[in-house]
């Protein structure tokens, strides 16, 4: 099966007696076991199979065997560093702001958190030469967020591996019809289902991806010990938008091309940041690990960045991304408050940049739209 047949199919095979091509939803909370030969249900904290076909979709996009989902892309992070952080994590400096909250946990952990700058393949190969690496877990996001910085996958699993480290990659932005992180070497794959995944802005979900035996007891050992599960109606609501995510993104990064031409003709704009853009630093590494270029944009604007998201019509003022409507925001402002000012500011996410997520409403009515707000300035 290929991988948007897997998208619908996997997971969804008609129910036993009736024939439902959608599965029913299963609310139990325990299970009789003598109506079982062998007991394999116990208590839905632990097991539950609207989970398990969710986690299984999952893990065939990605080729491998296991995938934990989890009631937020924060609760499987939380699972991710409950397991993996030893002594070191190393993180790509241009993170989920979340990203960094969810690394400021580790404080009382006695686990050094390190910043780097995993977009440059010289800072890479540095990071990695002299033996503190070993046993550390390397954090990536590419392309990253909100800068849309891109690291080279390749290169950074092989380099971590080398230094004896695990690589996870957040692949929340791309998603998986885009990139497929675990093909490139890395170990682990993060999603925060809430975004495309979803798709539609009415739930909150997470998962792990990965081929590890080891790991997937860990990871649900861990899940079920801290109760981190989604309730079965938000596995059915993710697995539903999955269906759907090839079409979705297939329109979103079409759209996104067309807005960054627009973007970069205007003169209120300053920069425009799309790893698509041939003058973009991470071009080609972009072209080589992902089969498009997203739907995430980011630019600055020359002038008040409140007034422009206030004169957008469609374009929502909402953090989040990947859904099914347009968003647009101040990442310094709301997703990257977390971050310490003085880094938000050596990383450049500061106040005049604006980032758009582009969903998938008529593609002409959003250029219409951002046209208008851009003229009136
Ligand atoms: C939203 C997001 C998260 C966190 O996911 P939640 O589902 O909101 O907990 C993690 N990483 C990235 C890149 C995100 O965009």
């Amino acid at each position: 099966m290929r991988f948007d047949t897997r998208l619908v199919h996997v997971g969804q095979e008609p129910a036993a007696g009736t024939g439902d091509v959608v599965p029913p939803l299963h609310l139990a909370s325990t299970y009789e076991r003598d109506a079982q030969d062998p007991p394999r249900w116990f208590y839905a904290r632990g097991e539950n199979p609207t989970r398990e076909s969710l986690e299984r979709v999952l893990a065939s996009l990605e080729d491998v065997r296991f995938a934990s989902v989890f009631s937020s892309g924060q609760a499987a992070g939380a699972t991710a560093l409950a397991v993996l952080a030893r002594r070191l994590v190393i993180v790509a400096d241009d993170v989920y702001g979340g990203t960094h909250s969810l690394m400021a946990t580790l404080r009382d952990r006695d686990v050094a958190v390190r910043y780097v700058d995993l977009a440059d393949p010289e800072v890479v190969d540095r990071v990695f030469a002299d033996g503190a690496a070993e046993g550390a877990l390397v954090w990536v996001e590419t392309p990253t967020n909100p800068l849309l910085k891109v690291v080279d996958l390749a290169h950074v699993s092989r380099r971590a591996h080398e230094a004896g480290a695990v690589v996870l990659v957040d692949n929340t932005l791309a998603g998986p019809v885009l990139q497929r992180p675990l093909r490139f070497g890395a170990d682990v794959t993060l999603y925060s289902t809430t975004k495309s995944i979803a798709g539609h802005l009415d739930v909150l979900g997470g998962a792990l991806v990965h081929d590890r035996e080891d790991l997937h007891e860990a990871f649900t050992a861990h899940r079920t010990a801290v109760g981190s599960v989604p309730g079965p109606f938000d596995c059915f609501l993710v697995h539903r938008g999955l269906k759907t995510l090839s079409l979705r993104t297939e329109r979103q990064v079409a759209t996104t091309g067309r807005l960054v031409a627009e973007l970069s003709a205007a003169p209120a704009v300053a920069e425009v940041r799309y790893p698509g853009l041939p003058t973009h630093p991470g071009h080609a590494v972009a072209a080589r690990q992902m089969t498009g270029f997203g739907s995430l944009v980011s630019f600055r604007y020359r002038g008040e960045v409140t007034a422009l998201l206030r004169r957008l019509r469609l374009f929502a003022n909402a953090v989040s991304l990947g859904g099914v409507r347009s968003l647009a925001g101040c990442p310094a402002a709301t997703t990257h408050r977390p971050v310490p000012p003085p880094v938000r500011a050596r990383l450049g996410i500061t106040d005049d940049l604006v980032r758009v997520s582009v969903g998938i409403e008529d593609p002409e009515d959003l250029l219409d739209d951002l046209r208008r707000a851009l003229g009136a300035s």
